[in-house]
């Protein structure tokens, strides 16, 4: 009878329901996997170079907002092409998983790291002036460097050469200004003879902010 087909109508409806609802909540779920899959890098888990660029963006402008200190490290693995020369570009990934896990391992809750690209990995430290991040930079180093990755039957040992920048609050840089000023120090350290970490020189607000504190004479 209708009334006995009737009856079944809020079972329908709630059965489509619950498909529905299954359909939304697995929707919801993949949109939040592809926005995490969006900002990890694929080989690393850490972040990938955009996103790495957005945190850093919000952390220096946090730091300015509260005047705060905060670090940026980039890390270049040196030699990199004879890993990959000598092992195999599996092997040379297996490197790269490595250096990643290392220096995720060697941060603070808060301080983040990302791939900025190929061999080349950014640390940003929070609440950190250059001293601290010099010891930071120079602590990661020393773990990666005694630290083998076994990569089929050998054990693989891989340097890195680092440019370490100190945020100014009272300079106003930006993440560009900031990275090139780690980025110099980084070619500072390679020039050197690798292996080393470097502190890039002062911003040149800063220096300025510093000058003009100067009485004259
Ligand atoms: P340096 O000490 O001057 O940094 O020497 P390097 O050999 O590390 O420097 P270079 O930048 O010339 O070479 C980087 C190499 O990294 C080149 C490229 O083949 C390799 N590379 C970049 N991305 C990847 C990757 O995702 N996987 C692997 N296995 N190798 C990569
Ligand atoms: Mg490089
Ligand atoms: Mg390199």
């Amino acid at each position: 009878s209708f009334e006995r087909a009737l009856a079944f109508v809020p079972g329908v409806i709630s059965s489509q329901g619950v498909v529905m609802a299954f359909v939304l909540l697995h929707r919801e779920r993949s949109e939040a996997a592809a926005r995490y899959l969006a900002t990890v890098d694929a080989l690393t888990g850490c972040l990938n170079r955009r996103a790495l660029e957005l945190r850093v963006r919000e952390e220096i402008a946090h730091a300015q907002r509260h005047q705060r200190p905060c670090a940026l490290l980039v890390f270049d693995l040196d030699h990199f092409k004879r890993i990959n020369d000598a092992h195999g570009h599996a092997g040379g990934d297996a490197v790269l998983v490595h250096a990643a896990t290392v220096l995720r391992a060697g941060v603070r809750t808060g301080d983040f790291v990302g791939r900025y690209g190929g061999e080349e990995f950014c640390v940003l430290l929070r609440e950190t002036g250059a001293e601290g991040a010099m010891a930071v930079a120079e602590r990661l180093r020393g773990t990666l460097a005694v630290t083998p990755v076994s990569v089929a039957e050998a054990a693989v040992r891989v340097g890195a050469s680092v440019g370490v920048a100190a945020f100014d609050p009272s300079a106003g840089e930006g993440w560009e200004a900031l990275f090139r000023r780690a980025d110099d120090a980084l070619y500072r350290a390679k020039r050197a003879g690798r292996g080393r970490c470097e502190l890039a020189p002062a911003s040149v607000a800063e220096l300025a902010e510093r000058l003009s504190g100067i009485p004259s004479p």
